[in-house]
């Protein structure tokens, strides 16, 4: 079987977010099971180029112009990486805007990038049986092939799969025109969203399958609270719905080989070289108490408004924990924890910025990873900080819920600590509880340890993806 992969991000080549992960490492499971993938996505200012080679040149037929364009490839574990050039809209520094600010010219960019995609399969001569879409990004991917590209990819099924549906790719309609769309799909069963363009929607109505990152978000998705205007369509479509949870790279996240830690470790017992080394590194005082990690983009999708206000509160009462922060985002979010940071230093380590070592460290340093979501499509910092015996501490909802145990008497085998309603003062109860456990020493590095046997790997999703294709592909 014959994958095409299309992502805006893809690791280790761009990341912003768990998209990336995704598109790096499904493919090489995919592989891994025997299909044939390439995977295609921009190609960013920030991709080092010395590492690809041209693999063609190809004329584009987008925005009222030919626009010559070079694709470059490289493979990696048997996979094929293929990256679309275009000095104007994608040699920037970001790969979507700056800070909360989009690009401009993103349904440009992004209309462009799923129009090339498919012009570089036709002169490639790859005929993916499934084209596998992801996000708004790569959604007109699903609607360029139905509308122009028929002929030449008559057996060509698509999936396309929501990571978030928070984010919908939502433009003018004069962008139908630009994007060279038929008017006629500008309806309400097509991509108009309140007399927008709205191209995530268009990925859902054209897709063959629409999946999205976890069984729970895939219910929550249906309903008016978590359905972002688009609840009624999925509902309509949910025949061809379904949820797969999203697995982690475990070489990438290994604290047995791990380069970007101080010291490797395969027992919970010796996380606290790493702790300590971190608490040096970021002039925390060096001791042993409990350490709170968030890794995160710092949004109010990701309960960081609860965060700022538990957090203060926690503080106020004096207890003796660390907070370790690192995140960039929302301005009001980051200026709520500059101001509780500069007044706990030595409580508190604000990190405003993208930072994959110190990302690593801080997943294998601290006692507890906190994820209070106001909403989680799937999330990976839990099953990451699992692997590194750091329990998570998160909010019943989407992925979180289907994969975070609450620890209880009534619970067997419990991974961290659950709440469920989104309220500071719940967080604030779960992040007590937490320093309760940590002073039973024991009972905490049980559970650690158990956390760290946990199979989130790829392995096992990826076999779901698998059916999934021959169902459509029959
Ligand atoms: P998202 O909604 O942002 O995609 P996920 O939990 O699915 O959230 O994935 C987030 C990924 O991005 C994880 O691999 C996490 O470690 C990484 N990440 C988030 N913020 C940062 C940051 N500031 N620096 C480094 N890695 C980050």
């Amino acid at each position: 079987m014959n994958v095409v992969l299309a992502s805006s991000e893809v690791f280790p080549f761009s990341k912003t977010g768990g998209l990336a992960d995704v598109a790096g490492a499904l493919p090489k499971a995919l592989v891994q099971n025997g299909l044939r993938v390439s995977v295609f996505s921009p190609l960013y200012k920030s991709i080092d180029k010395t590492n690809l080679t041209l693999a063609i040149g190809v004329d584009i037929d987008f925005n009222g112009q030919i626009v010559h364009t070079r694709i470059y490839k490289t493979t990696k574990e048997a996979c094929d990486f293929y990256f679309v050039e275009n000095e104007e809209y994608f040699n920037r520094d970001h790969l979507y805007g700056i800070g909360a600010h989009d690009y401009e010219d993103n349904a440009l960019r992004f209309g462009f990038f799923s129009k090339a995609t498919l012009d570089s399969l036709k002169a490639l001569g790859i005929k993916p049986d499934v084209l596998h879409s992801n996000d708004w990004q790569s959604a007109l991917v699903n609607v360029y092939l139905k509308l122009f590209y028929k002929e030449e990819f008559p057996q060509t099924k698509t999936v396309f799969t929501i990571h978030n549906l928070g984010y919908q790719g939502v433009f003018d309609k004069y962008y139908m025109n630009n994007l060279g769309l038929l008017w006629d799909i500008f309806t309400i069963d097509g991509l108009e969203y309140y007399d927008k363009v709205n191209f995530l929607k268009g990925g859902i109505v054209f897709a063959d399958a629409v999946t999205t990152v976890s069984k729970t978000y895939a219910q929550e998705i249906q309903t008016q609270e978590y359905g972002f205007g688009l609840d009624g369509l999925l509902r309509k479509f949910s025949y061809k719905l379904s949820g797969i949870i999203n697995g982690i790279d475990v070489d990438v996240w290994d604290p047995k080989t791990d380069k970007f830690i101080d010291y490797n470790f395969n027992d919970p017992k010796h996380k606290i070289k790493n702790k300590n080394a971190l608490q040096k590194l970021l002039n925390l005082p060096i001791k042993e108490v409990p350490v709170f990690g968030i890794v995160s983009r710092l949004a109010a999708q990701k309960g960081m408004d609860i965060f700022s206000k538990s957090i203060k509160e926690l503080l106020k009462s004096n207890i003796d924990a660390q907070f370790i922060i690192l995140g960039n985002g929302e301005k009001d979010i980051e200026d709520t924890l500059t101001e509780v940071a500069n007044s706990y230093k030595n409580k508190v380590s604000l990190n405003l910025k993208f930072d994959e070592p110190l990302a690593h460290k801080i997943y294998a340093s601290s006692d507890f990873f906190v994820m209070p979501s106001k909403y989680e499509p799937c999330g990976l910092g839990q099953m990451i900080a699992y692997r590194y015996g750091t329990l998570p501490i998160v909010r019943a909802t989407g992925g979180l819920k289907d994969t975070v145990k609450n620890y209880s008497n009534r619970v067997k085998n419990p991974t961290g600590f659950v709440f469920e309603k989104y309220d500071p003062l719940e967080l604030t109860k779960a992040l007590k509880k937490a320093i309760d456990l940590f002073n039973k020493k024991n009972e905490l590095l049980k559970i650690a340890q158990y956390a760290m046997g946990l199979d989130y790997s790829w392995e096992n999703q990826a076999k779901e993806y698998i059916k999934l294709y021959k169902k459509i592909y029959g």
